[in-house]
Order: structure tokens, then C-alpha cells, then sequence
């Protein structure tokens, strides 16, 4: 898959991508990222990229004549998704990411200052995209999220695809907590269950802590979620306080 991402500021990504998952992925070619400077899509010899806003008020907006142009230059085909970073299009999260990693190419345009010039929302892009409902400076910030995580949805990008698939959300879930190495830590020891061998009790188990973890952090999620009959015994255990630990 290949990503473009057009930003007033390209010396933000330097090191973004230059680590981890990543940077294996655009070495192997599973990814391509490329950043574009909006300024070389001006006209002008002082390569404005923004002006005051008609009605008047405070701070400036994206003009739209660059923007138009980066974006016909870099869009590839029809199956191309372009998206803007903005505080007020749709929240991003994992099934959005999964859906975004079908796209053979995504473009992102980060907004700085007060925003962007509306007919760009209106006529250029297939949506906006936010991060979370606060306000960044850039949406530079927000492109390195958007990337990283529809990232791990491409094939071969992840090592194993498992892991994936067990991360939190991507089946409407928190994730179960994860031991390592030493067993007793201070006195602070693993559950027992997670060396016994039974893949069947350590499977319940995580089930049950992920369920346990999503009720009490983030109850939410499981409003609309389609619960298996095991599922739902077990949440029913767990809000009696019932103790089903198998350790
Ligand atoms: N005046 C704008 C508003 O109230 O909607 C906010 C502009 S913000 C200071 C500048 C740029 O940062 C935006 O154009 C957008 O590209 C980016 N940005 C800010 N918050 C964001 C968020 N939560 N998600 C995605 N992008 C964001």
C-alpha cells in the first residue's frame, strides 16, 4: 500500500518512520510512504500555501489552489482514498483503519493554522479524519497515527498475523494482560494458569480478563457488541463478582 502525505512541514516525519514495524515494512516494499511539501504545488515566488479568511476573524486557512494541485498530482487511480486531518470528520479507530487498509493508495493532507479553505472538503477529499476530539497544532501528528495503525492491517506488515487480530478492538474488546520473564517479581507473580499447559484454560482465562478489563474500563464497547452464550456467562460471572480464576 502506498501512502502520500502532503504537509507544510515534511521535517516532522524524519524520524516518525525511521524505527520498528514500520521501517521493516517500507525496507521489504510492503509499504511506501511519501511526503510532499505543499509549498512546491504554489505558483508564487514566496510559496504561499495560506490567506485571511473571507468574513474576517482570527488566524489563517489553507488556500485551495496548492492543495487541488498536490492532490492531482500524487492521486494514482479512482480506488485512491484522500482524506484531511481534521478535529471534525470522522473518529478514527480500528475497524476505520481496516477499511482504510484496502485502499491501494491513501492520501492524508495535514491542516495547520485555522484550518482549510471548505470547497477542499466539499470537492476534493473522500472524508475527514480526527484522532480524538481535542485540538492538535498540525495534523502532522495525526497522519503518523493514521499510518502506523492502517499499517497493521496490511498483509505481511505485522509478522504474525495473530497478534493483530488479539490487539484490543480489532474484535471489539480490550486485550488480555500480557507476562513475561520472571515469574516472581518482587513478589509480584504471574498467574499460575499462564504456565500450566492447558491451552484451553489459559484460552478462557484471557478471556475472561478481557472481558473483565473492557467492562470495567471501557464498557462501551461491549453495548453493541454480539456476545457469544460462553461470553456472556462469563460477563454475568464477573459482574456477581463471582471469582472463576482457573490459577
Ligand atoms: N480551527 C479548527 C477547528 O476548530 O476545527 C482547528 C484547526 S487545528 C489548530 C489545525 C489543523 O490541525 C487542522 O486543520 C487539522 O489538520 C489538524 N488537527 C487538529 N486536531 C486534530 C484532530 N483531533 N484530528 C486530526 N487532525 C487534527
Amino acid at each position: 500500500m502506498r501512502f502520500d502525505i502532503i504537509t507544510i512541514l515534511p521535517e516532522l516525519f524524519k524520524s516518525a518512520f525511521s524505527g520498528g514495524i514500520i521501517k521493516k515494512a517500507l525496507e521489504k516494499g510492503t509499504i511506501e510512504i511519501h511526503i510532499h511539501n505543499l509549498r512546491e504545488f504554489t505558483v508564487d515566488k514566496h510559496q504561499q500555501v495560506d490567506d485571511r479568511p473571507y468574513g474576517g476573524g482570527e488566524g489563517m486557512v489553507f488556500k485551495p489552489e496548492p492543495v487541488f494541485a498536490a492532490v492531482e498530482k500524487v492521486k494514482q487511480s479512482e480506488e485512491t482514498a484522500v482524506y484531511l486531518l481534521s478535529p471534525q470528520g470522522k473518529k478514527f479507530d480500528s475497524q476505520f483503519a481496516e477499511e482504510l487498509a484496502h485502499h491501494p493508495q491513501l492520501i492524508l493532507i495535514c491542516g495547520r493554522y485555522e484550518g482549510v479553505d471548505e470547497r477542499m472538503i466539499q470537492h476534493l477529499v473522500t472524508g475527514e479524519i480526527s484522532i480524538g476530539d481535542y485540538i492538535l497544532t498540525g495534523g502532522e501528528p495525526a497522519a503518523v497515527v493514521v499510518v502506523d495503525a492502517v499499517s497493521r492491517f496490511i498483509p505481511q506488515v505485522v509478522g504474525k498475523p495473530e497478534s493483530v487480530r488479539h490487539d484490543s478492538f480489532v474484535e471489539g474488546l480490550l486485550s488480555f494482560p500480557q507476562y513475561t520473564r520472571p515469574r516472581d517479581f518482587k513478589g509480584m507473580k504471574v498467574p499460575r494458569v499462564l504456565f500450566s499447559g492447558n491451552h484451553d484454560k489459559i484460552r478462557l482465562w484471557r478471556r475472561k480478563k478481557s472481558l473483565e478489563k473492557t467492562l470495567s474500563v471501557r464498557p462501551d464497547l461491549l453495548k453493541d457488541k454480539k456476545l457469544s452464550p460462553a461470553d456472556k456467562k462469563i460477563l454475568e460471572e464477573i459482574k456477581k463478582g463471582k471469582d472463576n480464576e482457573s490459577g
